[in-house]
């Protein structure tokens, strides 16, 4: 069977609308068929309790060993707070040029700073993250054209700045990234 298609591994309770909208938005961003799954393992063996937050780089492993057989692309999409050793949280992260990746809306919600929700920015934050991280895995590199949805970010505000699609640099490798394996 040909593995053509990106799943969405969903852990926990998203905002109702999310993995659908999140569904489309990926399709119409890589053309490529779809597919929402359930995350069916338990997340708290991943906690990391002198940290209080959740291993990144054992979640991305989990998501590769056990959800990304039947697709050409995977990502986990979090509800916790991730992190790798070296940086405070990440919202994601990815395989270069592999074929999995997670990210996670924690510390996207507005709450986390204090300010009052908003479900729509929340969405527009994460539709960014997860493409960004789906760009990694089609093996693009971080981009420096301000509104490129490759550009990287550490705060929020970075994110709110970018578009959620790629640069002409980025779409352009993009392309060639398709045809090298359609
Ligand atoms: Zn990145
Ligand atoms: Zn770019």
């Amino acid at each position: 069977m040909e593995k053509k298609g990106i799943t969405l591994v969903v852990q926990g309770r998203f905002e109702k609308i999310f993995p659908d909208q999140l569904a489309r938005d990926v399709e119409a961003a890589f053309g490529r068929q779809v597919l929402v799954v359930p995350f069916t393992h338990d997340i708290l063996p991943y906690f990391d309790a002198a940290r209080k937050q959740y291993d990144a780089n054992r979640l991305l492993k989990l998501i590769h060993t056990e959800y990304s057989a039947g697709s050409f692309k995977t990502i986990g999409l979090f509800q916790v707070d991730l992190f790798i050793p070296i940086l405070t949280y990440i919202f994601g992260q990815a395989q270069y040029n592999g074929s999995t990746g997670i990210a996670s809306v924690y510390r996207l919600r507005n709450e986390q700073y204090g300010m009052p929700g908003d479900e729509k920015l929340l969405y527009e934050r994460f539709r960014k993250v997860v493409i960004h991280e789906l760009g990694h895995t089609f093996g693009l590199i971080h981009c420096h054209v301000p509104v490129c949805v490759m550009r990287p970010g550490t705060y929020v505000e970075d994110i709110d700045q970018k578009n959620h699609w790629f640069c002409n640099k980025c779409s352009s490798e993009l392309e060639t990234a398709f045809n090298n394996h359609s």
